[in-house]
């Protein structure tokens, strides 16, 4: 499994300023490759080296870093046309899409730029880098993580990783293989209902509401109202660091939300239900507009935080459909809409039972997942 492990680093004023004439340097090396690009139609890696390796080297990069410059333009232009294929950014004729084919794409002067390990080595004990640059090796720049995360550098760390610099903050994202566990056989499931109010339900009852997460983003929602009138440039950019800082909160909320979700599923010897995306994808279109401050991208980190330290844990994951799961009552199966007179209650009109409509959900997608799971490993007990 791949995983991408994001530390931060803590260079001096003089590394800061190494680090920053090199990712300028890199940039301007990667509009002066996409130029050519754009000109000559030669957008693939290979193609494109034959242009630009040349100038780009004498632009004061190594051969390394220019080979990387190039490959990301190459892959720039890659994921662009996936994007064009795929109707991401509207559909034949429309302005965005002709305004994104019209012309280069453009690197920022502190866009990512990756590296490779003859340009970024890792002193695990010390805990710093050393990195290429444009004006020399810099030496002994101090990074910091958790402690899961130097771990997993330590252990797994491979290929490339990416010099960042965000906010006037600057990162690594390293690439790390960590080795499959194997799946252990699940001894019934534990359900997870994800939602707006709480982020995530689970059928043993406990609901994540995110502390503070609701609250911050009503704060920047009302802020950014205020300060879309402005329309200013620092306006802007008060929004955009607002919005960047919302989704590292966001983030890391996710983070610890999967984390004991995967460490419940574990202790118990359980496997973990999800919803289905597509069923998500609906909820989220359902719900009164003002309630889509969750976007979908937290729904997919928060499933994809839940995979990942799930596949490490050896715990399995399974999707399950979620039809009706709101309406549906997990102790007697009675479906109906009137189950579930409020947003936050469910009160089944048949049986009687009561639970929190979330914790109810997530019950529900427990026992789907048992079933989902006997249906998909009847051909392994038969064997
Ligand atoms: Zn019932």
């Amino acid at each position: 499994m791949k995983l991408v492990v994001q530390v931060r680093l803590w260079p001096t004023f003089e590394q800061a300023a190494a680090l920053e004439v090199t990712l300028r340097a890199c940039n301007d090396a990667a509009n002066f490759a996409s130029a050519t690009a754009f000109t000559t139609g030669d957008r693939r890696e290979y193609a494109l080296r034959k242009h630009t390796y040349r100038e780009v080297k004498a632009r004061g990069l190594g051969a390394q870093a220019a080979q990387h410059v190039i490959k990301k333009v190459a892959d720039a232009y890659t994921t662009l046309k996936a994007n064009i294929r795929a109707g991401n950014l509207g559909p034949e004729g429309s302005a965005r899409r002709a305004r994104a084919e019209s012309k280069p794409i453009v690197f920022r002067a502190d866009a990512a730029q990756p590296f490779d390990d003859r340009c970024l080595s890792w002193d695990h004990t010390a805990h710093t880098v050393s990195i290429w640059t444009t004006v020399g090796r810099v030496k002994n720049v101090a990074f910091v993580g958790s402690p899961d995360q130097l771990k997993m550098l330590a252990l797994y760390r491979k290929g490339e990783s990416d010099l960042v610099c965000r906010d006037g903050m600057w990162f690594l994202y390293a690439t790390c293989e960590i080795p499959d566990v194997p799946v252990a056989e699940p001894d019934g499931f534990v359900g997870v209902d994800l939602g707006i109010a709480n982020i995530a339900a689970t059928s043993d009852g406990a609901r994540h509401c995110g502390k503070g997460l609701n609250a911050v983003r009503h704060r920047n929602r009302e802020l950014r109202r205020r300060l879309q009138a402005k329309a200013t440039r620092s306006a802007k950019r008060l929004l955009k660091k607002r919005r960047r800082k919302e989704a590292r909160f966001a983030a890391d909320t996710n983070h610890r939300i999967a984390k004991r979700i995967v460490a419940e599923a574990e202790r118990t010897g359980r496997g973990i239900a999800l919803e289905d995306l597509g069923g998500i994808r609906d909820r989220v279109r359902l719900r009164k507009p003002q309630r889509v401050t969750l976007h979908s991208w937290s729904f997919h980190q928060l499933r994809s935080f839940i995979a990942y330290k799930a596949a490490r844990r050896g715990v399995a994951v399974i999707h399950v459909d979620p039809a009706y799961t709101s309406q549906t009552c997990s102790a007697c199966g009675h479906v109906d809409k009137a189950n579930r007179p409020g947003q936050a209650t469910f009160s089944c009109t048949s049986c009687g039972f009561a639970e929190h409509a979330d914790v109810n959900a997530a019950r529900n997608i427990a026992s789907r997942g048992v079933a989902g799971w006997a249906v998909s490993h009847a051909a392994d007990d038969a064997a």
